[in-house]
């Protein structure tokens, strides 16, 4: 029998931060002493008061289907986080929550683009932005920027890429994988670029927004004139520890939250009704609850800079949010470790984690084949461990 499968799975590439993570496990099952710093998951558990919800919706049999876009009053929940922290003002019905932030980010990309419609990505980039525009079969345009400018994209480098085929701009804020967080300026001066097209749909992924460490974030939603032509999506995966619980919601137009809505109902429903009533606590809760996870992660992101900066091949920018550091590594493209070229960042991943015994992952995944990604959300001693693997590989290398 003929094994055929679709254009659409065959076109997808594998996510290379799930295969890295799943590498370094085979290998740390082989007996290796692997550091794996692949994966993009705070190290926390789940705030207790958060669990205790879940706890007491399991007792009070939350266990039925629950309305696609989630429950009337963590919708009304995230109206309010909405109006707290970013100063948006949503009516529960143009909210919706799904398994994940990555199912709505996919929900708004199904929804908005179609065969020859193009979705313009800023990169550096989070891995499944591209993928999710290749299963919608629209063309992702890729914006190259450079850590000069702290890998954001500039306005005219998002006027060149624009065309009368863009349906949707497509980016996070804090990003993933650089850490980079636009201003109210930045965002204002790409709101000034659409102007011109008035068509183009902004799906603004904040998922870091409280892993922040310049005290402001701010949403291109509430750039003037931006609240009707965006898309808001947010969760509680990273602020509140919760990657595994699969919850993540998103705002905007009713149009297009009714599009999504009519979707997500036909593929998954609702997201889980345990995880609904965990996460109507998390957004309840003042974010002064979460803020010692973020002081935690600051001080690791100086912590790992200091270390890291030793490195004469890397080229660092300073992450302003998330956890991550993204080093440019083209300076050790050609060099030599133990006679073996690298040949690019892909090729060093392999081999610091079979000679460093370190898993990061590529940047080429991020759509930044120069780079690598770091993540540090990992305990201190660890983090200090892989710095020093990583100092003592490239301290071998040779021409
Ligand atoms: N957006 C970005 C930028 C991410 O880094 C991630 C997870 O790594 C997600 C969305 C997905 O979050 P969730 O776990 O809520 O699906």
């Amino acid at each position: 029998m003929a094994h055929k499968l679709s254009n659409r799975v065959n076109r997808l590439s594998e996510s290379a931060t799930i295969a890295m993570a799943q590498k370094s496990r085979e290998l740390k099952a082989k007996g290796l002493d692997i550091i794996s710093l692949s994966l993009g998951e705070p190290d926390f558990y789940t705030p207790d008061f958060i669990k205790e919800a879940a706890h007491q919706a399991i007792d009070d049999n939350f266990s039925t289907y629950t309305p696609v876009p989630g429950y009337q009053d963590l919708r009304e929940a995230a109206v309010k986080k909405f109006k707290r922290d970013n100063g948006l003002e949503y009516s529960p019905s143009q909210i919706l929550f799904s398994t994940g932030a990555k199912q709505c980010i996919n929900n708004a990309i199904m929804c908005l683009s179609d065969k020859g419609d193009e979705v313009v990505i800023p990169a550096p980039f989070w891995v499944t932005y591209e993928e999710i525009v290749k299963m919608a079969n629209a063309t992702p345009v890729i914006i190259e920027t450079e850590i000069a400018s702290d890998f954001k994209v500039t306005p005219q480098q998002l006027r060149d890429h624009l065309s009368e085929n863009t349906k949707v701009l497509l980016f996070s804020s804090p990003c993933n994988p650089t850490g980079s967080v636009y201003s109210k300026e930045e965002l204002a001066d790409i709101a000034e670029v659409l102007k011109d097209y008035p068509d183009v749909i902004v799906v603004a992924d904040e998922i870091y927004e409280h892993i922040n460490f310049i005290g402001e974030h701010y949403s291109m939603a509430n750039i003037e004139g931006m609240f009707d032509r965006t898309v808001t999506v947010n969760g509680v995966s990273k602020a509140f520890a919760m990657t595994g619980w699969r919850v993540g919601f998103m705002a905007g137009p009713q149009w297009i939250i009714d599009a999504c809505n009519k979707m997500q109902g036909q593929v998954t429903s609702a997201t889980c009704s345990i995880a609904q009533r965990a996460a109507k606590a998390a957004l309840e809760a003042d974010p002064v609850v979460i803020q010692h996870m973020t002081e935690t992660f600051l001080r690791r992101r100086d912590m790992v800079l200091k270390e890291l900066s030793k490195i004469e091949f890397f080229k660092l920018n300073e992450p302003e949010g998330a956890f991550y550091i993204f080093p440019d590594v083209s300076a050790c493209f050609e060099m030599k470790y133990e006679g073996e070229k690298i040949e690019n960042a892909d090729n060093l991943c392999l081999l610091l984690l079979e000679k460093a015994q370190v898993a990061l992952v590529t940047g080429g995944a991020f759509g930044a084949p120069n780079c690598i990604r770091f993540s540090y959300a990992a305990a201190d001693d660890i983090l200090i461990e892989a710095c020093n693997r990583l100092v003592g590989f490239f301290s071998k290398l040779e021409a």
